[in-house]
Protein backbone atom coordinates (compact mmCIF):
# COMPACT_ATOMS: atom_id res chain seq x y z
CA UNK A 1 0.00 0.00 0.00
CA UNK A 2 1.85 3.57 -0.44
CA UNK A 3 2.13 6.31 1.70
CA UNK A 4 -0.81 8.35 0.31
CA UNK A 5 -3.20 5.17 0.28
CA UNK A 6 -2.38 4.64 4.33
CA UNK A 7 -2.41 8.02 4.98
CA UNK A 8 -6.16 8.35 3.42
CA UNK A 9 -7.15 5.54 5.35
CA UNK A 10 -5.78 7.34 8.37
CA UNK A 11 -7.44 10.53 7.87
CA UNK A 12 -10.91 9.49 6.83
CA UNK A 13 -11.14 6.27 8.43
CA UNK A 14 -15.32 5.77 8.37
CA UNK A 15 -15.32 6.62 4.57
CA UNK A 16 -15.86 3.60 2.90
CA UNK A 17 -17.32 4.54 -0.63
CA UNK A 18 -15.21 5.89 -3.60
CA UNK A 19 -15.94 8.64 -6.53
CA UNK A 20 -16.68 5.49 -8.68
CA UNK A 21 -19.85 4.98 -6.31
CA UNK A 22 -20.85 8.44 -6.84
CA UNK A 23 -20.40 8.44 -10.27
CA UNK A 24 -22.85 5.55 -10.50
CA UNK A 25 -25.41 7.21 -8.23
CA UNK A 26 -25.15 10.55 -10.00
CA UNK A 27 -24.85 9.54 -13.89
CA UNK A 28 -24.68 11.72 -17.15
CA UNK A 29 -28.29 13.42 -17.60
CA UNK A 30 -30.12 11.87 -20.44
CA UNK A 31 -31.19 15.46 -21.74
CA UNK A 32 -31.64 16.72 -25.34
CA UNK A 33 -28.70 18.01 -27.33
CA UNK A 34 -27.27 21.45 -26.07
CA UNK A 35 -29.98 21.03 -23.03
CA UNK A 36 -27.90 23.22 -20.67
CA UNK A 37 -28.24 22.46 -16.75
CA UNK A 38 -27.58 25.44 -14.18
CA UNK A 39 -28.19 26.34 -10.58
CA UNK A 40 -28.78 29.13 -7.98
CA UNK A 41 -26.97 28.43 -4.96
CA UNK A 42 -27.33 31.10 -2.06
CA UNK A 43 -25.96 30.59 1.52
CA UNK A 44 -28.70 31.24 3.23
CA UNK A 45 -27.65 34.02 5.63
CA UNK A 46 -30.00 37.00 4.89
CA UNK A 47 -32.62 37.61 2.73
CA UNK A 48 -33.25 36.88 -0.88
CA UNK A 49 -31.19 39.98 -2.41
CA UNK A 50 -32.36 41.33 -5.97
CA UNK A 51 -28.91 40.73 -7.14
CA UNK A 52 -29.51 37.55 -6.26
CA UNK A 53 -33.44 37.04 -7.93
CA UNK A 54 -31.83 38.75 -11.13
CA UNK A 55 -28.65 36.12 -11.15
CA UNK A 56 -31.67 33.12 -10.75
CA UNK A 57 -33.78 34.39 -13.37
CA UNK A 58 -30.10 34.16 -15.73
CA UNK A 59 -29.86 30.62 -14.39
CA UNK A 60 -33.35 29.62 -15.29
CA UNK A 61 -33.69 31.01 -18.31
CA UNK A 62 -30.17 29.76 -19.38
CA UNK A 63 -31.82 26.13 -18.22
CA UNK A 64 -35.31 26.37 -19.82
CA UNK A 65 -34.42 28.18 -23.03
CA UNK A 66 -32.32 25.26 -23.56
CA UNK A 67 -34.91 22.60 -22.40
CA UNK A 68 -32.53 21.87 -19.72
CA UNK A 69 -32.72 21.75 -16.22
CA UNK A 70 -32.79 24.48 -13.39
CA UNK A 71 -32.22 23.80 -9.83
CA UNK A 72 -31.74 25.27 -6.65
CA UNK A 73 -28.79 23.82 -4.07
CA UNK A 74 -28.72 25.57 -0.41
CA UNK A 75 -25.14 26.19 0.59
CA UNK A 76 -24.74 26.24 3.91
CA UNK A 77 -21.23 25.04 5.24
CA UNK A 78 -20.77 28.49 6.76
CA UNK A 79 -22.96 27.93 9.97
CA UNK A 80 -21.88 31.01 11.59
CA UNK A 81 -23.39 33.09 9.03
CA UNK A 82 -26.27 31.09 8.55
CA UNK A 83 -29.67 33.03 9.69
CA UNK A 84 -32.68 31.80 11.41
CA UNK A 85 -35.46 31.16 8.29
CA UNK A 86 -32.47 31.91 5.63
CA UNK A 87 -33.97 29.09 3.26
CA UNK A 88 -37.29 29.82 3.74
CA UNK A 89 -36.86 33.44 2.71
CA UNK A 90 -34.82 32.32 -0.30
CA UNK A 91 -37.61 29.60 -1.76
CA UNK A 92 -40.63 31.59 -1.01
CA UNK A 93 -38.89 34.76 -2.28
CA UNK A 94 -37.94 33.01 -5.55
CA UNK A 95 -41.69 31.08 -6.02
CA UNK A 96 -43.22 34.84 -5.33
CA UNK A 97 -41.71 35.86 -8.52
CA UNK A 98 -42.33 32.29 -10.58
CA UNK A 99 -38.72 31.15 -10.30
CA UNK A 100 -39.33 27.72 -9.85
CA UNK A 101 -37.04 25.18 -9.94
CA UNK A 102 -37.03 21.26 -11.79
CA UNK A 103 -34.79 20.00 -8.90
CA UNK A 104 -33.52 20.81 -5.65
CA UNK A 105 -34.73 22.64 -2.44
CA UNK A 106 -38.26 23.32 -2.58
CA UNK A 107 -39.15 24.42 0.82
CA UNK A 108 -37.55 24.34 4.36
CA UNK A 109 -36.98 20.59 4.97
CA UNK A 110 -38.06 19.20 1.56
CA UNK A 111 -36.01 18.42 -1.90
CA UNK A 112 -36.84 16.90 -5.07
CA UNK A 113 -34.91 15.39 -7.67
CA UNK A 114 -32.23 12.15 -8.53
CA UNK A 115 -28.97 14.27 -7.86
CA UNK A 116 -29.77 15.61 -4.45
CA UNK A 117 -29.24 16.35 -1.39
CA UNK A 118 -29.17 19.31 -2.89
CA UNK A 119 -28.14 20.93 1.04
CA UNK A 120 -24.33 21.02 1.43
CA UNK A 121 -24.53 20.76 4.94
CA UNK A 122 -26.36 16.89 3.96
CA UNK A 123 -23.17 16.03 1.50
CA UNK A 124 -20.59 15.76 3.97
CA UNK A 125 -19.64 12.41 3.77
CA UNK A 126 -19.74 12.83 -0.37
CA UNK A 127 -17.11 15.79 -0.04
CA UNK A 128 -15.02 13.39 2.66
CA UNK A 129 -14.94 10.84 -0.27
CA UNK A 130 -13.51 13.03 -2.74
CA UNK A 131 -11.08 14.52 -0.34
CA UNK A 132 -10.01 11.09 0.50
CA UNK A 133 -9.49 10.13 -3.19
CA UNK A 134 -7.12 13.14 -3.63
CA UNK A 135 -5.23 12.55 -0.40
CA UNK A 136 -4.75 8.69 -1.79
CA UNK A 137 -3.11 10.25 -4.99
CA UNK A 138 -0.50 12.39 -3.05
CA UNK A 139 -2.78 15.47 -4.36
CA UNK A 140 -4.23 16.90 -1.03
CA UNK A 141 -2.77 16.73 2.84
CA UNK A 142 -3.76 17.51 6.40
CA UNK A 143 -2.39 21.00 7.19
CA UNK A 144 -1.78 21.96 11.49
CA UNK A 145 -1.11 24.90 10.94
CA UNK A 146 -2.62 27.32 14.23
CA UNK A 147 -4.36 30.26 13.53
CA UNK A 148 -1.22 32.38 14.86
CA UNK A 149 1.13 30.15 12.51
CA UNK A 150 -0.90 31.68 9.14
CA UNK A 151 -1.42 35.00 10.33
CA UNK A 152 2.53 35.04 10.96
CA UNK A 153 3.22 33.92 7.12
CA UNK A 154 0.87 37.05 6.36
CA UNK A 155 2.87 38.97 7.77
CA UNK A 156 6.02 37.27 6.19
CA UNK A 157 4.36 37.67 3.22
CA UNK A 158 3.90 41.74 3.20
CA UNK A 159 6.30 42.13 -0.08
CA UNK A 160 5.14 38.75 -1.79
CA UNK A 161 3.19 39.22 -4.88
CA UNK A 162 1.45 35.95 -3.90
CA UNK A 163 0.01 35.59 -0.91
CA UNK A 164 -1.17 32.63 0.56
CA UNK A 165 0.28 29.17 1.55
CA UNK A 166 2.75 28.02 -0.89
CA UNK A 167 5.97 27.70 -1.78
CA UNK A 168 8.19 27.52 1.41
CA UNK A 169 5.61 28.68 3.46
CA UNK A 170 3.51 25.71 3.33
CA UNK A 171 5.18 24.01 6.11
CA UNK A 172 2.85 21.06 6.17
CA UNK A 173 2.86 20.11 2.60
CA UNK A 174 6.09 17.40 2.99
CA UNK A 175 5.04 16.25 6.39
CA UNK A 176 5.93 12.26 6.66
CA UNK A 177 2.95 9.53 7.53
CA UNK A 178 4.81 9.41 10.91
CA UNK A 179 4.90 13.33 11.84
CA UNK A 180 1.04 13.56 10.36
CA UNK A 181 0.01 10.33 12.59
CA UNK A 182 1.98 11.95 15.97
CA UNK A 183 0.17 15.45 15.66
CA UNK A 184 -3.02 13.75 15.30
CA UNK A 185 -2.64 11.18 17.78
CA UNK A 186 -1.99 14.12 20.15
CA UNK A 187 -5.30 15.37 19.23
CA UNK A 188 -4.09 18.99 16.85
CA UNK A 189 -6.50 20.06 14.56
CA UNK A 190 -6.16 19.93 10.92
CA UNK A 191 -7.53 21.14 7.83
CA UNK A 192 -7.10 19.75 4.43
CA UNK A 193 -5.06 21.49 1.59
CA UNK A 194 -4.91 21.01 -1.90
CA UNK A 195 -1.24 20.08 -3.27
CA UNK A 196 -1.56 22.56 -5.68
CA UNK A 197 0.13 21.60 -8.89
CA UNK A 198 0.21 24.95 -10.39
CA UNK A 199 2.88 27.09 -11.80
CA UNK A 200 3.32 30.45 -11.26
CA UNK A 201 4.70 31.07 -14.96
CA UNK A 202 2.17 29.87 -17.01
CA UNK A 203 -1.24 31.15 -17.34
CA UNK A 204 -5.19 30.07 -17.97
CA UNK A 205 -7.03 31.22 -20.62
CA UNK A 206 -11.07 30.29 -20.03
CA UNK A 207 -13.55 31.49 -22.00
CA UNK A 208 -16.80 33.47 -19.58
CA UNK A 209 -19.82 33.53 -21.20
CA UNK A 210 -20.88 36.99 -20.38
CA UNK A 211 -17.14 38.78 -19.69
CA UNK A 212 -15.49 36.75 -22.54
CA UNK A 213 -12.06 35.70 -22.97
CA UNK A 214 -9.68 35.67 -20.05
CA UNK A 215 -6.44 35.27 -19.05
CA UNK A 216 -5.39 34.78 -15.24
CA UNK A 217 -2.13 33.25 -13.63
CA UNK A 218 -2.57 29.57 -12.29
CA UNK A 219 -2.85 29.10 -8.69
CA UNK A 220 -0.28 28.13 -6.85
CA UNK A 221 -1.94 28.51 -3.41
CA UNK A 222 -2.49 25.24 -1.43
CA UNK A 223 -6.16 26.43 -0.26
CA UNK A 224 -8.04 24.63 2.30
CA UNK A 225 -10.57 22.04 0.98
CA UNK A 226 -12.05 21.04 4.23
CA UNK A 227 -11.86 22.98 7.37
CA UNK A 228 -11.12 21.25 10.45
CA UNK A 229 -14.48 20.08 11.44
CA UNK A 230 -14.54 18.35 7.97
CA UNK A 231 -16.70 20.66 6.07
CA UNK A 232 -16.02 21.80 2.50
CA UNK A 233 -14.65 25.00 1.88
CA UNK A 234 -16.35 26.87 -1.05
CA UNK A 235 -14.26 26.00 -3.45
CA UNK A 236 -14.29 22.48 -2.65
CA UNK A 237 -17.94 22.33 -2.32
CA UNK A 238 -18.59 24.04 -6.09
CA UNK A 239 -16.27 21.84 -7.22
CA UNK A 240 -17.55 18.22 -6.34
CA UNK A 241 -21.59 19.57 -6.29
CA UNK A 242 -21.52 20.78 -9.45
CA UNK A 243 -19.59 17.78 -11.41
CA UNK A 244 -21.95 15.32 -9.58
CA UNK A 245 -25.08 17.15 -10.11
CA UNK A 246 -24.08 17.26 -13.63
CA UNK A 247 -23.95 21.51 -14.09
CA UNK A 248 -23.07 22.30 -17.71
CA UNK A 249 -23.42 26.40 -16.83
CA UNK A 250 -21.90 27.61 -13.84
CA UNK A 251 -23.89 30.95 -13.35
CA UNK A 252 -22.82 33.10 -10.70
CA UNK A 253 -21.97 36.81 -9.13
CA UNK A 254 -18.17 37.79 -10.46
CA UNK A 255 -16.79 37.89 -7.04
CA UNK A 256 -15.65 34.26 -7.98
CA UNK A 257 -13.88 35.59 -10.88
CA UNK A 258 -11.12 35.25 -9.55
CA UNK A 259 -11.43 31.92 -8.10
CA UNK A 260 -11.75 30.63 -11.68
CA UNK A 261 -7.94 29.90 -11.91
CA UNK A 262 -8.48 27.16 -8.54
CA UNK A 263 -11.64 25.95 -9.79
CA UNK A 264 -10.13 24.91 -13.16
CA UNK A 265 -7.61 23.15 -11.45
CA UNK A 266 -9.56 21.46 -8.85
CA UNK A 267 -11.91 20.08 -11.81
CA UNK A 268 -8.72 18.88 -13.46
CA UNK A 269 -7.07 17.04 -10.11
CA UNK A 270 -10.59 16.09 -9.52
CA UNK A 271 -10.60 14.22 -13.12
CA UNK A 272 -14.10 16.30 -13.68
CA UNK A 273 -15.10 17.87 -17.02
CA UNK A 274 -15.03 21.75 -16.43
CA UNK A 275 -18.14 23.61 -16.60
CA UNK A 276 -18.16 26.34 -18.58
CA UNK A 277 -18.81 29.97 -16.23
CA UNK A 278 -20.84 32.94 -16.88
CA UNK A 279 -19.91 35.36 -14.56
CA UNK A 280 -22.57 38.43 -13.45
CA UNK A 281 -21.45 41.97 -12.78
CA UNK A 282 -23.13 43.23 -9.55
CA UNK A 283 -26.40 44.98 -10.40
CA UNK A 284 -25.61 48.93 -9.73
CA UNK A 285 -27.08 52.30 -8.99
CA UNK A 286 -27.11 55.77 -9.63
CA UNK A 287 -26.01 57.99 -7.06
CA UNK A 288 -24.72 61.70 -6.59
CA UNK A 289 -24.22 61.93 -10.02
CA UNK A 290 -21.86 58.40 -9.50
CA UNK A 291 -22.83 54.10 -10.25
CA UNK A 292 -21.89 52.14 -6.88
CA UNK A 293 -23.01 49.04 -6.31
CA UNK A 294 -26.81 48.30 -5.13
CA UNK A 295 -26.47 48.09 -1.51
CA UNK A 296 -27.67 45.72 0.92
CA UNK A 297 -27.41 48.30 3.88
CA UNK A 298 -28.10 51.36 2.12
CA UNK A 299 -31.01 50.37 0.01
CA UNK A 300 -34.04 48.90 1.34
CA UNK A 301 -35.03 47.65 -2.45
CA UNK A 302 -31.77 45.81 -2.60
CA UNK A 303 -34.26 43.13 -0.45
CA UNK A 304 -36.68 41.55 -2.97
CA UNK A 305 -39.08 41.57 0.15
CA UNK A 306 -39.59 45.51 -0.61
CA UNK A 307 -41.30 44.81 -4.02
CA UNK A 308 -43.65 42.23 -2.25
CA UNK A 309 -44.56 44.53 1.13
CA UNK A 310 -45.07 47.43 -1.49
CA UNK A 311 -46.89 45.49 -3.72
CA UNK A 312 -45.14 45.97 -7.24
CA UNK A 313 -46.42 42.39 -8.91
CA UNK A 314 -44.39 39.92 -9.84
CA UNK A 315 -45.27 40.48 -13.37
CA UNK A 316 -43.73 43.84 -13.32
CA UNK A 317 -40.66 42.91 -11.73
CA UNK A 318 -39.98 39.68 -13.76
CA UNK A 319 -40.54 41.92 -17.14
CA UNK A 320 -38.20 45.29 -15.55
CA UNK A 321 -35.71 42.01 -14.79
CA UNK A 322 -36.11 40.99 -18.30
CA UNK A 323 -35.18 44.42 -19.79
CA UNK A 324 -32.43 44.69 -17.50
CA UNK A 325 -31.37 41.16 -18.82
CA UNK A 326 -30.91 41.24 -21.79
CA UNK A 327 -30.16 44.73 -23.90
CA UNK A 328 -32.35 43.79 -26.80
CA UNK A 329 -35.38 42.49 -24.35
CA UNK A 330 -37.15 46.21 -25.08
CA UNK A 331 -37.07 45.92 -29.13
CA UNK A 332 -38.02 42.32 -28.44
CA UNK A 333 -41.36 43.64 -26.37
CA UNK A 334 -42.12 46.24 -28.75
CA UNK A 335 -41.86 43.38 -31.40
CA UNK A 336 -43.97 40.83 -28.91
CA UNK A 337 -46.64 43.51 -26.99
CA UNK A 338 -49.05 39.91 -25.55
CA UNK A 339 -46.01 36.99 -25.51
CA UNK A 340 -45.18 35.14 -22.49
CA UNK A 341 -41.88 36.33 -21.02
CA UNK A 342 -40.96 32.71 -21.59
CA UNK A 343 -40.69 33.40 -25.48
CA UNK A 344 -38.11 35.78 -25.26
CA UNK A 345 -35.27 34.32 -26.62
CA UNK A 346 -32.43 34.82 -23.60
CA UNK A 347 -28.88 34.96 -23.96
CA UNK A 348 -26.22 35.08 -21.76
CA UNK A 349 -23.97 36.79 -24.10
CA UNK A 350 -26.27 39.57 -23.99
CA UNK A 351 -26.36 40.38 -20.24
CA UNK A 352 -23.95 43.71 -19.07
CA UNK A 353 -20.58 43.00 -19.03
CA UNK A 354 -20.00 45.99 -16.23
CA UNK A 355 -23.30 45.66 -14.68
CA UNK A 356 -26.73 46.09 -15.10
CA UNK A 357 -28.13 49.34 -13.96
CA UNK A 358 -31.40 49.77 -11.30
CA UNK A 359 -33.58 52.16 -11.93
CA UNK A 360 -36.44 52.60 -9.53
CA UNK A 361 -38.06 54.85 -12.20
CA UNK A 362 -38.16 52.38 -14.81
CA UNK A 363 -39.45 50.04 -12.82
CA UNK A 364 -42.32 52.23 -11.90
CA UNK A 365 -43.56 52.77 -15.69
CA UNK A 366 -42.98 49.23 -17.11
CA UNK A 367 -44.82 48.11 -13.94
CA UNK A 368 -47.72 50.68 -14.99
CA UNK A 369 -47.48 49.65 -18.14
CA UNK A 370 -47.93 46.16 -16.83
CA UNK A 371 -50.87 46.83 -14.45
CA UNK A 372 -52.54 48.98 -17.81
CA UNK A 373 -53.12 45.64 -19.13
CA UNK A 374 -54.80 43.35 -16.43
CA UNK A 375 -58.07 43.86 -16.27
CA UNK A 376 -60.16 45.21 -13.15
CA UNK A 377 -60.84 42.08 -11.36
CA UNK A 378 -57.05 41.13 -11.30
CA UNK A 379 -56.22 44.57 -9.86
CA UNK A 380 -58.93 44.20 -7.59
CA UNK A 381 -58.00 40.70 -6.38
CA UNK A 382 -54.21 41.33 -6.28
CA UNK A 383 -54.61 44.26 -4.55
CA UNK A 384 -57.09 43.36 -2.04
CA UNK A 385 -55.02 40.17 -1.38
CA UNK A 386 -51.99 42.79 -0.89
CA UNK A 387 -54.32 45.13 1.19
CA UNK A 388 -55.06 42.50 3.63
CA UNK A 389 -51.35 41.89 4.32
CA UNK A 390 -49.81 45.40 4.34
CA UNK A 391 -53.09 47.67 4.12
CA UNK A 392 -55.64 47.41 6.37
CA UNK A 393 -57.02 50.27 5.85
CA UNK A 394 -57.15 50.08 2.04
CA UNK A 395 -59.05 46.16 2.70
CA UNK A 396 -61.60 47.89 4.86
CA UNK A 397 -62.48 50.18 2.20
CA UNK A 398 -62.78 47.43 -0.80
CA UNK A 399 -64.56 45.64 1.94
CA UNK A 400 -67.57 48.07 2.09
CA UNK A 401 -68.71 47.11 -1.51
CA UNK A 402 -65.88 45.00 -3.72
CA UNK A 403 -67.91 45.62 -6.69
CA UNK A 404 -68.07 49.10 -6.63
CA UNK A 405 -64.17 48.99 -5.43
CA UNK A 406 -63.64 46.66 -9.07
CA UNK A 407 -65.64 49.28 -11.13
CA UNK A 408 -63.31 52.30 -9.85
CA UNK A 409 -60.46 49.98 -10.63
CA UNK A 410 -61.99 49.67 -14.14
CA UNK A 411 -62.15 53.61 -14.94
CA UNK A 412 -60.06 54.08 -17.87
CA UNK A 413 -59.34 50.30 -18.39
CA UNK A 414 -59.94 48.08 -21.04
CA UNK A 415 -59.30 50.35 -23.87
CA UNK A 416 -57.04 51.24 -26.48
CA UNK A 417 -55.33 54.39 -24.48
CA UNK A 418 -55.61 52.59 -20.56
CA UNK A 419 -54.28 54.85 -18.45
CA UNK A 420 -51.52 54.62 -16.27
CA UNK A 421 -51.56 55.65 -13.09
CA UNK A 422 -50.74 52.51 -10.53
CA UNK A 423 -47.10 51.76 -10.49
CA UNK A 424 -47.59 49.14 -7.04
CA UNK A 425 -50.81 48.62 -5.30
CA UNK A 426 -49.48 50.72 -2.38
CA UNK A 427 -50.57 53.61 -5.27
CA UNK A 428 -54.16 52.61 -4.89
CA UNK A 429 -55.05 54.01 -1.71
CA UNK A 430 -54.05 57.65 -2.56
CA UNK A 431 -55.34 56.67 -6.25
CA UNK A 432 -58.91 56.05 -5.43
CA UNK A 433 -58.64 58.46 -2.18
CA UNK A 434 -61.52 60.64 -3.32
CA UNK A 435 -64.03 57.69 -4.26
CA UNK A 436 -64.48 57.13 -0.35
CA UNK A 437 -65.97 59.94 2.06
CA UNK A 438 -63.84 58.41 4.64
CA UNK A 439 -60.34 58.99 2.70
CA UNK A 440 -61.65 62.16 0.33
CA UNK A 441 -59.74 65.38 1.18
CA UNK A 442 -60.89 68.78 -0.51
CA UNK A 443 -58.48 70.86 -2.31
CA UNK A 444 -59.89 73.72 -4.09
CA UNK A 445 -56.67 74.98 -6.34
CA UNK A 446 -57.93 75.87 -9.83
CA UNK A 447 -54.91 75.67 -12.71
CA UNK A 448 -55.78 77.21 -16.74
CA UNK A 449 -58.33 79.94 -16.68
CA UNK A 450 -60.74 78.71 -14.12
CA UNK A 451 -61.02 80.93 -10.77
CA UNK A 452 -62.91 81.14 -7.88
CA UNK A 453 -65.60 83.68 -9.85
CA UNK A 454 -65.76 81.48 -12.63
CA UNK A 455 -66.02 78.17 -10.17
CA UNK A 456 -69.08 79.74 -8.46
CA UNK A 457 -71.21 80.31 -12.01
CA UNK A 458 -70.03 76.79 -13.70
CA UNK A 459 -70.92 74.90 -10.27
CA UNK A 460 -74.56 76.43 -9.24
CA UNK A 461 -75.24 75.80 -12.81
CA UNK A 462 -73.80 72.24 -12.56
CA UNK A 463 -75.96 71.86 -9.61
CA UNK A 464 -79.04 72.50 -11.96
CA UNK A 465 -77.81 70.21 -14.86
CA UNK A 466 -76.21 67.02 -13.57
CA UNK A 467 -78.13 63.96 -14.06
CA UNK A 468 -76.66 60.57 -12.86
CA UNK A 469 -78.77 59.01 -15.17
CA UNK A 470 -77.37 60.64 -18.77
CA UNK A 471 -75.44 58.29 -20.82
CA UNK A 472 -71.73 59.76 -21.22
CA UNK A 473 -72.35 61.64 -24.24
CA UNK A 474 -75.50 63.59 -22.71
CA UNK A 475 -73.50 64.10 -19.94
CA UNK A 476 -70.73 65.83 -21.97
CA UNK A 477 -73.26 67.57 -24.19
CA UNK A 478 -75.10 69.46 -20.69
CA UNK A 479 -71.47 70.16 -19.75
CA UNK A 480 -70.79 71.96 -23.30
CA UNK A 481 -74.24 73.37 -23.41
CA UNK A 482 -73.07 75.38 -19.91
CA UNK A 483 -70.13 77.20 -21.84
CA UNK A 484 -71.87 80.13 -24.14
CA UNK A 485 -74.45 81.27 -20.97
CA UNK A 486 -70.90 81.56 -18.79
CA UNK A 487 -68.77 83.67 -20.76
CA UNK A 488 -67.28 80.23 -22.19
CA UNK A 489 -66.63 78.27 -25.36
CA UNK A 490 -67.07 74.42 -26.06
CA UNK A 491 -64.41 75.30 -28.61
CA UNK A 492 -61.26 74.80 -27.64
CA UNK A 493 -60.02 75.79 -30.74
CA UNK A 494 -62.04 79.08 -30.90
CA UNK A 495 -60.64 79.83 -27.49
CA UNK A 496 -56.93 79.52 -28.66
CA UNK A 497 -57.36 81.57 -31.60
CA UNK A 498 -59.18 84.81 -29.68
CA UNK A 499 -58.34 83.75 -25.77
CA UNK A 500 -59.68 87.54 -25.07
CA UNK A 501 -63.31 86.66 -26.21
CA UNK A 502 -63.66 84.51 -23.44
CA UNK A 503 -63.66 83.57 -19.70
CA UNK A 504 -62.33 80.20 -20.00
CA UNK A 505 -62.86 76.96 -22.61
CA UNK A 506 -65.01 73.70 -22.21
CA UNK A 507 -61.51 72.27 -20.24
CA UNK A 508 -61.55 75.16 -17.77
CA UNK A 509 -65.35 74.29 -17.03
CA UNK A 510 -64.60 70.34 -16.38
CA UNK A 511 -61.61 71.31 -14.22
CA UNK A 512 -63.61 73.05 -11.83
CA UNK A 513 -66.06 70.55 -12.15
CA UNK A 514 -63.47 67.35 -11.39
CA UNK A 515 -61.83 69.72 -8.53
CA UNK A 516 -64.98 70.23 -6.73
CA UNK A 517 -65.93 66.39 -7.24
CA UNK A 518 -62.03 65.01 -6.26
CA UNK A 519 -60.01 67.67 -5.02
CA UNK A 520 -57.21 67.08 -8.40
CA UNK A 521 -56.96 68.85 -11.64
CA UNK A 522 -55.92 65.47 -13.01
CA UNK A 523 -57.61 62.58 -12.98
CA UNK A 524 -59.26 59.19 -15.22
CA UNK A 525 -62.71 60.18 -16.64
CA UNK A 526 -64.74 62.33 -14.90
CA UNK A 527 -68.27 60.96 -16.02
CA UNK A 528 -67.40 57.26 -14.57
CA UNK A 529 -65.88 58.90 -11.62
CA UNK A 530 -69.84 61.15 -11.15
CA UNK A 531 -71.40 57.92 -11.93
CA UNK A 532 -69.76 55.71 -9.39
CA UNK A 533 -69.51 58.88 -6.44
CA UNK A 534 -73.70 58.76 -6.91
CA UNK A 535 -76.26 61.50 -6.88
CA UNK A 536 -75.54 61.89 -3.02
CA UNK A 537 -71.78 62.39 -2.79
CA UNK A 538 -72.03 64.55 -5.75
CA UNK A 539 -74.83 66.99 -4.54
CA UNK A 540 -72.98 67.17 -1.14
CA UNK A 541 -69.10 68.20 -2.77
CA UNK A 542 -70.51 70.44 -5.61
CA UNK A 543 -72.46 72.57 -2.39
CA UNK A 544 -69.30 72.69 -0.60
CA UNK A 545 -67.00 73.95 -2.96
CA UNK A 546 -69.41 76.34 -4.36
CA UNK A 547 -69.43 77.45 -0.65
CA UNK A 548 -65.45 77.48 -0.55
CA UNK A 549 -65.38 79.72 -3.79
CA UNK A 550 -67.97 82.47 -2.56
CA UNK A 551 -65.88 82.68 0.13
CA UNK A 552 -62.74 83.53 -1.85
CA UNK A 553 -64.50 86.00 -3.69
N1 LIG B 1 -23.11 30.29 -2.24
C1 LIG B 1 -22.39 31.11 -3.16
C2 LIG B 1 -22.77 32.56 -2.89
O1 LIG B 1 -23.83 32.78 -2.32
C3 LIG B 1 -22.80 30.73 -4.56
C4 LIG B 1 -21.84 30.99 -5.61
C5 LIG B 1 -22.20 30.10 -6.79
O2 LIG B 1 -23.27 30.29 -7.38
O3 LIG B 1 -21.42 29.20 -7.11
O4 LIG B 1 -22.04 33.44 -3.24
Amino acid sequence: MSDYQKLADFLFPNITKTPEDYENLYPQRTLPDGARVSRFSPSPTGYLHFGGLYAATAAKLNAVSTNGIFYLRIEDTDKKREVADGVFAIVDGLNYFGITADEGVCSENEEKGNYGPYTQSKRVEIYQTFAKALVAQGLAYPCFCSETALNEIRTAQEKEDIKGYYGKYAKCRNLSFEEIKTNIDNGMAWTLRLKSPGDTAKKIIFDDMIKGKIEMPENVIDVVLLKADGVPTYHFAHAVDDHLMRTTHVIRGDEWIASVPLHIQLFKVLGFKPVKYAHIAPIMKEDEGGKRKLSKRKDPEAAVSYYVEQGFPKESVSEYIFTILNSNFEDWRRANKDADLSAFPFNLKKMSVSGALFDMAKLCDVSKNVISTMKAEKVFALSYEWAKMYCPQLAELYAKDTDRATAILNIDRENKKPRKDIAKWSDIPDYISYMYDDTFVPCYTLCGNATPALAVKVIEKYIDTVNLSDDKDTWFARIKDMCEPLGCTANVKEFKQNPENFKGHVGDVSTIIRVALTGRTNTPDLYSITALLGQETVIARLNAALKHYKEEL
